[in-house]
């Protein structure tokens, strides 16, 4: 299981490590800004001002970081940062308000800005929150703005600045929302085909590797058995030599196929192990139920009567299987339980192929 800290928060392609390194920042900043602000602002509103910033904003940004400690701050995070941001916004109205209010003095509005572009950016607030958010900020500014006189003239041009502002946020998070979107399904196809045998679309033996590795750790934990069937064709190179490799690539997708229908569990795991070999993991079964399975891939060759002939091969394709049955343990060993597969295959065509063996029980179901 992946750790709370690699778990990227949806929509944002931000881990969470990174959402509270951007918090402790995004507060940072706000306490440098204090610096700049004090040195503007008249002594009379001092003490408006940092009580706006250290009993208001900074413990916002407390409560934002705190929050994500809480195990559903993942689910809800688009909600939490679109309230956190608002307070912020607001409580900036607020100190722009008292500012007037108390000294006529016009509190610069720019930081309504910076908040909503870090929102929307930085913090990558979804275009759907984003909407409702700059409906929000525009909206408290023009109630702001029509009912004092803050900024005097410059009133419809600083209005046009923090609209046009928030518009142009809006359009940069639906670019990004739509490149991350098409960057996302385009892994989607590139995890598929390198998990993918291109020819038989079945696991290639990268993928098998890993899903076996896996089978066998939980095998281990639940105790229950594992199956490696390694099933091969017969005089395949005959076959190429007689009908072309096309025609063979044909009758290695039928394999495949035969395969796909035979093993349907979840669990069940197919692959192609290379050329005309392939490997079945098959979970929790008895020997009963091994021995039904090789018999019935065998008897799909039976049914398919695909032409052969060639060489010293009898009329029709068969294949020959190899497998090994194992009660999981502790001590068990996937090397090794191919090997042992392996061996069974290669006594099966020694056998005379078009038959199955199980490994180390040496039971020999060849005429
Ligand atoms: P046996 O019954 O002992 O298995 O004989 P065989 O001829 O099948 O065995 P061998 O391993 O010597 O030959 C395998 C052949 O499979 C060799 C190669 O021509 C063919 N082959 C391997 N990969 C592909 C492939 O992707 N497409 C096709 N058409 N043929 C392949
Ligand atoms: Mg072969
Ligand atoms: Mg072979």
């Amino acid at each position: 299981m992946k750790s709370s800290y690699t778990q990227i928060i949806e929509q944002t392609n931000l881990s969470l490590k990174q959402v509270r390194l951007l918090i402790v920042i995004g507060a940072a900043l706000l306490a440098g800004f204090m610096i700049a602000d004090l040195e503007l602002l008249p002594e009379s509103l001092s003490t408006v001002y940092i009580h706006s910033r250290v009993f208001m904003q900074l413990p916002l940004c407390g409560v934002f970081l705190l929050l994500s400690f809480h195990p559903l701050f993942l689910k809800h995070y688009q909600k939490i940062l679109f309230f956190i941001m608002l307070s912020l916004v607001y409580v900036n109205y607020w100190v722009i308000l008292t500012c007037w209010q108390l000294a006529q003095f016009a509190f610069p509005y720019e930081g309504t800005v910076m908040y909503s572009l870090f929102t929307l950016f930085v913090f990558r607030l979804s275009f759907k929150y984003g909407i409702a958010f700059s409906a929000i900020v525009i909206i408290g500014f023009a109630l702001l703005i029509t009912s004092y006189p803050i900024y005097g003239d410059q009133n419809s041009v600083n209005f046009g600045f923090v609209l046009v502002g928030l518009i142009v946020g809006l359009m940069g998070v639906k670019q990004v929302e739509i490149a991350l979107k098409k960057l996302s399904k385009a892994n989607i196809v590139l995890e598929k085909l390198s998990q993918t045998d291109p020819l038989t679309e079945i696991y290639n033996r990268r993928t098998y590797e890993t899903r076996f590795s896996e089978q066998l750790c939980l095998n281990k934990r639940t105790e229950q058995s594992i199956c490696v069937f390694i099933i091969d064709l017969d005089f395949f190179k005959d076959y190429n030599d007689g009908y072309g490799h096309v025609q063979g690539d044909k009758i290695i997708k039928l394999q495949a196929q035969h395969l796909t229908l035979l093993f349907k569990r979840e669990a069940d795991i197919v692959a192609r192990y290379g050329g005309e070999e392939f490997i079945v993991i098959v979970s929790n079964v008895t020997e009963k139920m091994c021995v039904k399975f090789a018999d019935a891939i065998i008897a799909q060759w039976q049914e398919a009567k695909v032409e052969h002939g060639m060489g010293k091969a009898g009329k029709y394709v068969t294949c020959s299987i190899g497998f090994h049955l194992e009660q999981v343990s502790k001590t068990s060993n996937k090397t090794a339980m191919v090997k042992n597969a392996d061996k069974a295959l290669y006594q099966a065509k020694q056998h005379g192929r078009n038959c199955f063996i199980q490994s180390k029980t040496n039971q020999d179901h060849c005429l």
